[in-house]
């Protein structure tokens, strides 16, 4: 309570701009996921690896919106290079095929292992496309999903039997009720395809929003042979996780996906989406063939994402920078797993993506949401929350730490000992 007061009082200016976006959003929001009580933080400013707030507060920003603000707030200048002649020597959407597209297609296909791709908007977008292309391809409709998964706006699955009220085709979807159980995963599948209609199965080989738990590698190659078993098609979620090894997670892991959903940072800070992988499957989306799906958003291949997403993928964000900077990553989750050793406070994740969580008992062994259901201890996150705000740093309230590139060591090394210090200054709670 203590924290949040001292919230309120230091933030008169993001109070009185929520109120005032209250009155033409729902409260005040339009990205349910950055709402925050007593009320968010209006940011006005970003730079480099920085934000600034309507009071004037800066921060050293770890969330990284979220894995997509991977590049950072200031465009590289190769990203920067690459919007200005799209605006310039292109000019905005054309309507109409493109050089471009085929460019970063290509691109895509090449690093992350893909026969064919196409675009969307949104890695929402991306997997709904890949479902109903793989519902297309296999003639069936069912889809089994993970507990904790979430897919996007409209995909969302928290737990079994708490499918959000919006996720489409609810009746449609089989929820495993603990991600990293192989056995129990296998029963579900096998089950949900008794009756020959399970179309794909849908999982992240690292849950994100789901509290950043890594799929263990057998688990994840059980899960894919028991969709090919069922001649169900094993669809990769890798809106978040393609930035953690050079080719992509899947890649690294040996998952062999058939189909694969990107989105993110590969819009070079741009909104984007793609999904991709075998040819046979895509093919539906072939408008050349007779009764090929349609998929004809507007903005799929806008001028502007295709040549920052271009520049991001080909100069920014390359193989060799990937592996440096997940393993920047890891070095940091390291460090605060030892400063948090005998504490409620443990780290999940895996390279550039950090977990924080805070449970009764302080396990280390995360294996799912599931798995510390209960355990939880929410009061002691959003003390944290309130208090790494104080601090300077900008980490998601449920505790998600998505690293930007060019983030500065000695800031994170401040990160390191802000965190040691609320855990000493709070001794008596952990
Ligand atoms: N899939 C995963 C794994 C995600 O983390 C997200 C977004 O957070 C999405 C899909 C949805 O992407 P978007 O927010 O671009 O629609």
């Amino acid at each position: 309570a203590a924290a949040e007061a001292r919230f309120i009082a230091n933030n008169p200016l993001s109070q009185k701009q929520h109120t005032l976006a209250a009155g033409s959003l729902p409260g005040g929001n339009t990205r349910s996921l950055l709402h925050t009580s007593p009320f968010p933080l209006t940011v006005n400013r970003g730079q480099g690896t920085h934000l600034w707030d309507e009071d004037g507060h800066r921060y050293l920003d770890l969330a990284g919106d979220l894995s997509a603000g991977l590049l950072g707030h200031t465009p590289h200048p190769a990203v920067r290079a690459a919007l200005l002649t799209a605006l310039d020597a292109v000019g905005l959407n054309l309507g109409a095929t493109t050089v471009q597209e085929e460019r970063h297609a290509a691109l895509l296909c090449a690093r992350f292992r893909l026969e064919r791709v196409r675009m969307a908007n949104s890695g929402t977008e991306a997997n709904l496309h890949a479902l109903a292309g793989a519902r297309a391809f296999t003639g069936r409709r069912r889809v089994v999903v993970f507990a904790g998964g979430y897919h996007g706006g409209v995909l969302s699955f928290p737990g079994v039997g708490e499918v959000r009220g919006n996720t489409v085709d609810v009746a449609e979807f089989v929820v495993v009720p603990r991600y990293n159980d192989l056995e129990g995963a296998k029963a579900v599948v096998q089950r949900a395809a008794a009756g020959g209609d399970l179309a794909a199965v849908l999982i992240e080989a690292v849950q994100g929003a789901g509290g950043v738990i890594p799929g263990m590698e057998g688990f994840l190659r059980g899960v894919r042979e028991a969709a090919r078993a069922v001649g169900a098609v094993f669809v990769l979620d890798e809106v978040m996780t393609s930035r953690l090894a050079p080719n992509g997670l899947g890649v690294e892991l040996g998952l062999e996906p058939d189909l694969v959903t990107l989105g993110k940072y590969l819009g070079g800070g741009l909104t984007f989406g793609a999904f991709g992988g075998r040819a046979d499957i895509m093919a539906v989306y072939d408008p050349r063939l007779a009764g090929s799906l349609a998929h004809s958003g507007t903005f799929n291949n806008n001028t502007l994402a295709m040549h920052t997403g271009y520049a991001a993928l080909s100069e920014v964000y390359t193989p060799e920078v990937s592996a440096v900077f997940n393993a920047k990553g890891d070095a940091l989750r390291e460090q605060l797993v030892v400063v948090a050793r005998g504490t409620r406070l443990s780290f999940t994740g895996r390279g550039s993506l950090i977990g924080l969580h805070f449970t009764e008992d302080g396990t280390e062994q995360i294996q799912s949401g599931e798995h510390i259901k209960g355990k939880e201890r929410g009061d002691l996150r959003d003390l944290f929350w309130f208090e790494m705000l104080e601090a300077g740093f900008w980490i998601t309230r449920r505790g998600f730490i998505a690293l930007m590139l060019g983030t500065p060591d000695e800031e994170l090394d401040g990160f390191i000992q802000a965190v040691s210090k609320f855990l000493d200054r709070h001794s008596d709670l952990m």
